[in-house]
């Protein structure tokens, strides 16, 4: 028989994560799943898929990976593969001859520990975790400062039902499940968002995720903060918030004390006599929370704009201005 290589069927490195491996597994299940073939195509489809299969069933339980891993050291893909004494106990002959779902290679290496021991693989043999969902939100800044509820419709994958997350039934492929081994399923849950987030943020919700099995524990849900656009702010490099300050020009050539309100509350500004336009105030601190507690500032950005609309006493205050500026 022929050394078969596990990672190359999946197309990944011999380096990949767990989550990489079931993506990787997914993307192909899906791409030769039987059902969407017909003809020949179905036949090659079929057999595609059940090499996928048996891929990750080996990589994806990481017990059988480090035995795999182990054997690999010293065999190369497609090269002739003998088992290793000891190893090679056909007990699972016995127990109704080889597994039709498995390869001969599969068969040599694992048939031991699959049909040997007689420990049976019905349903109630096993507890499944709920899967880890990624999900992404948008928060408004002020949600990114205070927090709050938030309700989420999420496409959720739970254990499939029909196999138990084992992808195979009695009768080949699950078909509830087409071999993934889980099902989505779509949900709306409401979720308490923590304050002090920014953008690029994590946030575990414990047991939010995919629902377990046979009493297995929920995943949990990871929320992946975005800023949302907002009229007034402007996120400048995660945690700075940015804004702009309108003010009189004499405001600007005297001086004065204005109320900004920022994310925090409201806050008085001391404007300084002889601001420029477009100067900056920086208020330390009242800006968001980053990553390991880095306080970001608020940014004031001042702009000198002058009434629509003049009351005839101002305007001549103005000519006034205009006279003295000539001598
Ligand atoms: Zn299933």
């Amino acid at each position: 028989m022929k050394y078969i290589d596990y990672y190359e069927t999946l197309g990944v490195e011999k380096t990949a994560t767990e989550k990489e491996i079931k993506q990787a597994y997914r993307k192909l299940a899906r791409k030769y799943h039987p059902d969407v073939y017909q003809g020949d195509a179905k036949k090659a489809a079929e057999e595609k898929f059940k090499l996928v299969s048996e891929a990750y069933e080996v990589l994806g339980d990481p017990e059988k990976r480090k035995k795999y891993d182990q054997l690999g050291m010293n065999w190369q893909s497609g090269q002739d593969f003998e088992p290793q004494h000891g190893r090679q106990s056909y007990s699972f002959h016995t127990a109704g001859g080889s597994d039709p779902r498995f390869s001969d290679f599969f068969s040599s290496i694992f048939g031991e520990d699959l049909f040997g021991a007689g420990v049976p693989r019905g349903r109630q043999a096993h507890r499944m975790a709920g899967e880890n969902v990624d999900a992404e939100i948008s928060l408004s800044i002020t949600e990114l400062v205070q927090g709050g509820q938030k309700e989420l419709r999420l496409s959720m994958p739970q254990v499939c039902p029909a196999c138990g997350g084992e992808r195979y039934t009695q009768r080949g492929v699950c078909r509830t499940c087409g071999g993934m081994g889980t099902t989505e399923e779509i949900k709306t849950i409401a979720v308490n968002i923590p304050p002090h987030l920014y953008e690029g943020a994590v946030v575990r919700l414990k047991g939010l995720g995919g629902k377990g099995y046979g009493g297995g524990p929920s995943g949990d849900l990871l929320l992946h903060i975005k800023a949302a656009k907002d009229k007034a702010w402007q996120v400048v490099d995660q945690i700075n918030l940015e804004t702009e300050v309108t003010i009189y020009p004499e405001q600007a050539v005297l001086g004065d004390s204005v109320s900004v309100s920022v994310p925090t509350g409201t806050v008085k500004v001391t404007v300084q006599p002889g601001i420029h336009s477009g100067q900056i105030l920086r208020l330390r601190g009242k800006g968001l929370k980053g990553p390991q507690g880095v306080q970001g500032d608020v940014l004031l950005k001042i702009r000198i704009d002058v009434p629509k609309s003049l009351a005839a006493e101002e305007l001549d205050l103005y000519r006034r201005l205009a006279e003295l500026r000539k001598h």
